[in-house]
């Protein structure tokens, strides 16, 4: 085990988020929580870490997030436990224990664990929000699933992004399928890349998800998947789609968008930022995973749902110019020379009044509690020193933009700060 650094510092690969920058994520996960509430998903608390087994059979081991990155350790009684490396598995292992009355809809926010190569957009914790929709395998929830990340991306300011949308077919017809593109693959062998080149007929579905140009050429042509949907998937894709059009929720046909596991089923859908570099500009995705439940220990149930990285939201905020890390001003900062009494009591009146207030501490000089005053962004400074004391006055100044100081009576000073606020409100 090798020693840990001496300086005080995060961990490789995770990073402190500050105020004000950290202001951008309370608005993006109440903007989330907003538009889901709104359409009956509640909030599911899991815990950080699960038993292995959970992500094991969950995600799948042989997938790079179990196989390659996953946070797994045995705890002091010898328990085989696993970090969260994503959020559906928590959600349906927890369906499965506590069995709520289907359609379960559920959103979080959380953690994600993975001991990834650190780069820039990649973290060893990120964060995610997501939906888990449990229990309705009608083809408009699909639809609503989808309509949801798109909305909740728009609704953060976000336009210059790509949904794409495939389908994976289902136990009847995916095997037939599969077959077919593993033959078309052995053939075309030579031409792929080297990873893949020997293990073809394995999992032909991850040559066609390769990204290295050899793959991407040889599987260009190759037959699709969406071409070869028995009936029940194609009625399915054809509802999801025109929901889509319905809604006016833009997408694009992608075939080579599949994930290599059999719990997967119909649809699967991804976004992707056009305004951040490609290694980087998948902000969310998702799909169906009807056999997940059953996979997880539970009875036969249908499921569908998104995952969102919150760091890739933010990248795609930043190169877009939407969401800056404004929070709002302080209405007011109390500067008091006259021994700290009404600082006490005025910032309490003014909090209790559902105002932003900050003051001073520790008896410092007037120049001193100025120049912090100024440095708060707060709109108004209300000065009490001696003079104003003996008066029963505050000292109402303007921190920015023009306007004169006055001179308020005390009772009526908490009256002026809201109406300060409310002027300059747009
Ligand atoms: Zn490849
Ligand atoms: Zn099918």
């Amino acid at each position: 085990m090798s020693d840990e650094p001496r300086e005080a510092r995060a961990p490789t690969g995770t990073r402190d988020v500050l105020w004000p920058e950290s202001w951008r994520w309370e608005v993006l996960v109440a903007t989330f929580a907003g538009q889901v509430e709104a359409a009956a998903y509640g909030l599911v608390l899991n815990p950080m870490f699960e038993y292995a087994s959970v992500f094991r059979r969950g995600i799948g081991d042989d997938s790079d997030v179990v196989g390659k990155e996953m946070y797994e350790f045995a705890d002091r009684d010898g328990q085989l436990l696993a970090l969260r490396p994503e959020g559906t598995a928590s959600v349906v292992r927890a369906f499965v224990q506590h069995h709520p009355v289907p359609p379960y809809k559920a959103w979080y926010v959380t953690p994600a664990f993975r001991h990834e190569r650190p780069q820039a957009g990649r973290y060893r914790q990120h964060h995610q929000v997501g939906i888990e929709a449990l229990g309705v395998a009608d083809a408009d929830l699909d639809v609503e699933v989808v309509a949801l990340a798109d909305g909740f991306f728009r609704a953060a300011g976000l336009s210059r992004f790509v949904l794409k949308v495939n389908s994976m077919g289902d136990g009847t017809c995916r095997p037939g399928y599969l077959a077919l593109l593993a033959e078309v693959l052995t053939e075309r062998r030579d031409q792929l890349c080297d990873e893949h080149r020997d293990r073809v007929a394995a999992n032909p579905l991850r040559v066609l998800d390769c990204k290295r140009p050899a793959c991407r050429a040889a599987t260009e042509d190759v037959p699709r998947l969406v071409d070869h949907l028995c009936d029940a998937c194609r009625v399915h894709h054809r509802r999801v789609l025109e929901g889509l059009d319905a809604l006016g929720v833009p997408y694009e046909p992608d075939h080579r968008l599949v994930r290599g596991f059999d719990y997967y089923t119909r649809t699967t859908f991804e976004f992707a930022s056009a305004a951040i570099e490609a290694a980087q500009n998948g902000i969310g995705g998702g799909g169906r995973y009807d056999g997940l439940v059953e996979m997880l220990g539970g009875p036969p149930t249908p499921g569908i749902g998104f995952g969102i990285g919150i760091e890739r939201v933010l990248l795609a905020c930043d190169a877009e110019g939407a969401l800056p890390a404004v929070p709002p001003a302080l209405d007011a900062y109390v500067v008091d020379t006259a021994g700290g009494v009404a600082a006490r009591d005025l910032t309490a009146e003014l909090r209790r009044a559902g105002l932003r207030a900050d003051r001073a501490f520790e008896g410092r000089s007037m120049k001193s509690q100025m120049k912090t005053a100024d440095r708060s962004g707060a709109r108004l400074a209300l000065i009490v020193g001696p003079g104003e004391q003996e008066a029963g006055t505050v000292s109402v100044r303007p921190l920015r933009g023009d306007g004169e100081q006055r001179s308020v009576p005390r009772d009526q000073v908490v009256d002026v700060v809201r109406a300060a606020r409310g002027e300059e409100r747009p």
